[in-house]
């Protein structure tokens, strides 16, 4: 825990002669944050050491702090038991209800939302402003998959485990290490666990979050995934997309010659691939699923696509976009230019859009992003800026100040049936969370201060 340079937030401070301009300015968002009027604090006091701003020389973060180093093995069979209940996107309730129940076991009010996001409520201070922390509960595996988590070692494997086990996990084990501390924040704190993040759940369970508590919201921490390595400050703009191409549809051998969905969807796909995308700004597709036919001597009536197009910038989606529907325009003409009887029908298309994330940064000076450095300076913990598509992507295209990052631990194979998480220095993770939250909520200033 000992850093050797001193640090601003949250360790012992030397006195304003020796800070730098940058600390000055540290020193001025944490006096904001702490709600203290910056004037008299950082300029009446200058003299004053500064350890009374420190988080974490506060007793009660001292102790949250604690409680998330000494409870890794409760906070890994919390991960194991949430992730052994299937959860696919627009079919979260029942691994929901789990999560709802533990924050009430913390003594936290907790609801549910319309949509199926449950929202627990740490009351600050000052409740008309919050700071929402929020974790999907939403696989993309389906609710057949076998989720049951075997343990190799430390290692623990199951599809789901690490995305999103290990954010909700991480969720349930703030709850518990607040409470436990009696942590009493300024602003409003709300963990959620929400809905409907991966695939065509489209981030309907953030936009309802950002929805309900817009003109409260100071700032979002998404917790998705391990590690402690990055720090998503800029939201990468997606589209999803679904091709139908319909057509009469027939016998194999009788109608030969008849248009056929598929032979146009291949030859409009055949073209799409071919599109050329910049390296930079990063642009990429991916033709994900494919669907149609009923049987192998069909000709078939409907052939479905499904796209998904990715960009650091705008308007190469657009154009991206557009190469899509060019190219399927083309093999559906194709397609029906070769048709050798044309008396029997022609074919019908349409793109629809099936999701869309829009894009968004952080400003670098951010608040936010200041807790979170401080958090990594105070727990010698690096990391880097990454553009990715999250949850975070919602409050980001709307200016509200959020971030995506890793809950600790490490993991692998996202996505996969291989998933894996190892909890090793999972504490880490959780601590910096922990301290990045409590910058921006700052705490209740204590009778008797
Ligand atoms: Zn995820």
């Amino acid at each position: 825990m000992h850093r050797s340079a001193p640090l601003l937030l949250f360790g012992r401070t030397p006195t304003l002669t020796f800070l730098s301009l940058r600390t000055v300015k540290r020193i001025a968002v944490c006096a904001i944050l702490f709600g203290m009027p910056i004037r008299s604090t950082v300029l009446s006091h200058a003299a004053r050491p500064f350890t009374s701003f420190s988080l974490a020389d506060q007793p009660r973060v001292r102790a949250a702090l604690d409680w998330l180093a000494k409870n890794v093995d409760w906070i890994n069979n919390e991960q194991a038991r949430l992730t052994e209940i299937p959860a696919p996107s627009f079919q979260e309730e029942k691994r929901a209800a789990a999560v709802k129940a533990l924050f009430e076991a913390e003594g936290l009010p907790a609801h549910s939302d319309k949509i199926g996001n449950v929202i627990a409520e740490l009351r600050g201070s000052n409740d008309k402003e919050c700071i929402l922390v929020a974790a999907h509960l939403d696989t993309v595996f389906p609710a057949d998959t076998d989720v049951k988590v075997r343990r190799e070692g430390d290692r623990m494997l199951a599809p789901g485990i690490s995305d999103n086990g290990t954010g909700l996990a991480a969720l349930v084990a703030l709850a518990r290490a607040l409470h436990v501390a009696k942590i009493r924040p300024q602003r409003t704190i709300l963990l959620a666990a929400n809905v409907g993040e991966e695939g065509e759940g489209n981030l309907r369970g953030m936009r309802a979050l950002i929805d309900a508590y817009r003109t409260k919201l100071r700032a979002v921490i998404v917790l998705d995934g391990s590690g402690t390595d990055h720090v998503t400050t800029k939201a990468l703009a997606s589209r999803r997309l679904e091709v139908v191409i319909t057509g009469p549809g027939g016998h194999s051998w009788s109608d030969f010659g008849m248009v056929n969905p598929i032979n146009a969807l291949v030859r409009g796909s055949v073209r799409f691939i071919n599109t050329k995308v910049p390296a930079s700004p990063r642009t990429t597709f991916n033709l994900g699923q494919v669907e149609g036919g009923t049987s192998v001597n069909s000709i078939p009536f409907e052939a479905r696509l499904k796209v998904d197009l990715r960009s650091e910038n705008e308007e190469e989606l657009l154009r991206l976009e557009s190469a899509l529907r060019e190219c399927i325009a083309a093999g559906v003409k194709d397609e029906m230019d070769n048709a050798r009887d044309r008396s029997k029908g022609k074919l019908e298309w349409k793109v629809n859009a099936i999701g869309s994330r829009p894009g968004g940064d952080l400003p670098a000076d951010s608040a936010l992003l200041s807790s979170l450095r401080a958090a990594d300076d105070y727990l010698g913990n690096q990391s880097r800026i990454e553009r990715s598509s999250t949850d975070a992507n919602i409050p980001l295209s709307l200016g509200i100040d959020a971030i995506a990052i890793g809950a600790g631990g490490n993991g692998g194979g996202a996505h996969s049936l291989q998933e894996w998480y190892e909890p090793a220095g999972r504490e880490l993770g959780l601590q910096r969370v922990l301290l990045a939250l409590l910058g921006v909520s700052g705490l209740a200033v204590e009778k008797g201060h």
